[in-house]
């Protein structure tokens, strides 16, 4: 694949660690990927004397700097309170919006139905994504934002990372040290040294016999990313 653009959805500056390798093949490959993070990341820490805004500030510059060792073109930050993201109104149009704006190719982003998932912002963006991605192409869904600029648009192909049921794997092999260089930008989550026992931490993936140099996908409709 090349020459897409390429939409990613995340929840939290620094979930982009579950396809991060993808990301770089995809970017290695000639695609335009777009990195967009619901929340601000602000409860990311377990320091008293820090603020919310100073460490909104720090995980900002950090998945800046995440995206620019992974070739990302862009990085859309929509701003929402960390821990607050709700599958509603608001959420569902900023994203419509967005898909119908990029008009991305391909869409990544969380599995929203995987079970046992503790953070509820994972599933909010998942749900809300997925939505758009698919019903943009629907002109009755918010027609209000339809202009000459803006028309209907609906993503080809869907990925959903962090997933249960995987049915798509991409080889990372040949990037997976890239994948921990860019993971440790964000030192104040993970430290500023990642390696692949760390990353089994930061992944929550502690079965030995799961390959990290493997990202696993639930592929929601016919398609191929040609990794
Ligand atoms: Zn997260």
């Amino acid at each position: 694949m090349q020459e897409k653009r390429i939409v990613v959805c995340i929840a939290h500056p620094d979930d982009e660690v579950f396809c991060s390798g993808t990301l770089l093949r995809l970017a290695d490959a000639g695609n335009e990927l777009t990195v967009v993070v619901g929340t601000q990341g602000e409860k990311g820490s377990h320091d008293p004397m820090l603020t919310a805004e100073s460490i909104a500030a720090a995980r900002r510059q950090e998945m800046d700097m995440s995206a620019h060792r992974l070739g990302v073109k862009e990085v859309v930050q929509l701003g929402y309170r960390d821990g607050e993201l709700q599958y509603a109104e608001d959420l569902k149009e900023t994203l419509f919006r967005l898909v119908r704006s990029i008009r991305p190719d391909v869409v990544l982003t969380f599995d929203p139905w995987k079970r046992y998932e503790i953070h509820s912002d994972h599933r909010e963006i998942g749900f809300a994504m997925i939505e758009a991605a698919h019903l943009g192409a629907n002109c009755w869904y918010y027609n209000g934002q339809i202009t000459d600029d803006i028309k209907c648009h609906r993503s080809q192909e869907l990925y959903l990372f962090h997933c249960d049921e995987p049915n798509y794997y991409v080889d990372i092999t040949d990037v997976f040290e890239r994948k921990l260089y860019a993971a440790s930008a964000h030192a104040s989550q993970f430290g500023p040294d990642v390696d692949e026992v760390r990353l089994r931490s930061i992944m929550n993936q502690m079965n030995p016999d799961v390959q990290m140099t493997i990202e696993p996908f639930r592929k929601m409709w016919h398609s191929n990313l040609y990794l």
